[in-house]
């Protein structure tokens, strides 16, 4: 079993990384900012209250947050691990994660931290473009899709997202840098932490981690 969770700043790649790795080693994905674009998206309770935060780059409070991480990590089953994507974002989440971790009787096996600089994020934000339908993620520039504004796997419009526009941005950096960062050293100190370089191709990118989780 292969349980990865994977940190870096807002547009760092993670959720390229993430797909890529759960194609490769079958990996059951939890995105929280999947799970609540989905919410917001169905209209339910939980989408209507996170809307709130999410429009403006600020994060959805944290029980609400532990509560939907705790009940898939229940009750989904992952026969081959998890890839936990853009969670936990603060010091109170880490603890949740711990928590319910320990409670399963589950073990991390990497935290891959995804580096890159503020300039190339803000283009990469800048650039993404989502599926309005299945969420695939593309890069107008990096990684177009086949017919200009049209999702390749499902046929539906690509949008931008609300929260990539100039304020929520550096908004989200800096909420990341106050509050995500300082995890980083949480997972050092439990030996678990790979950093790797976010600036290479998202194909380099992946190769390199799949080359270290290997060893
Ligand atoms: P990015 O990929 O740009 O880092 P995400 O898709 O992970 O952004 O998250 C989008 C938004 O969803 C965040 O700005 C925040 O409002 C909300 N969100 C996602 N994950 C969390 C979390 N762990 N805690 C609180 N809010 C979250
Ligand atoms: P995150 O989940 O960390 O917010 P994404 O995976 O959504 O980041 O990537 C942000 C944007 O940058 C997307 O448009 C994506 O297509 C693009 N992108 C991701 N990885 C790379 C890379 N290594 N090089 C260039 N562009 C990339
Ligand atoms: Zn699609």
């Amino acid at each position: 079993m292969i349980n990865l969770l994977i940190m870096g700043k807002p547009g760092a790649g993670k959720g390229t990384q993430s797909k890529k790795l759960l194609d490769h080693y079958q990996l059951f994905h939890i995105s929280t900012g999947n799970i609540y674009r989905e919410e917001i998206k169905k209209d339910s309770l939980i989408g209507q209250e996170a809307k709130k935060y999410l429009s403006e780059g600020n994060l959805v409070p944290d029980k609400m947050t532990n509560d939907i991480v705790k009940n898939v990590l229940r009750t989904e089953r992952y026969p081959n691990g998890f890839m936990l994507d853009g969670y936990p974002r603060t010091d109170a989440q880490a603890d949740a994660l711990d928590d319910m971790l320990d409670e399963l009787g589950i073990h991390l096996t990497a935290v891959i931290n995804v580096e890159v600089k503020d300039e190339v994020l803000l283009h990469r934000m800048a650039g993404r473009r989502v599926c309005s339908n299945c969420g695939q993620t593309y890069h107008v520039d990096y990684h177009p899709s086949k017919v200009d504004g049209i999702c390749d796997y499902c046929g539906h419009k690509l949008i931008q997202r609300e929260d990539d526009l100039e304020e929520s941005v550096m908004n989200r950096l800096n909420i990341y840098k106050e509050k995500t960062k300082p995890l980083l050293d949480h997972y050092e100190r439990k030996g678990l932490l790979m950093v790797v370089d976010g600036e290479q191709t998202s194909d380099e990118v992946f190769n390199e981690i799949v080359k270290r989780l290997d060893e």
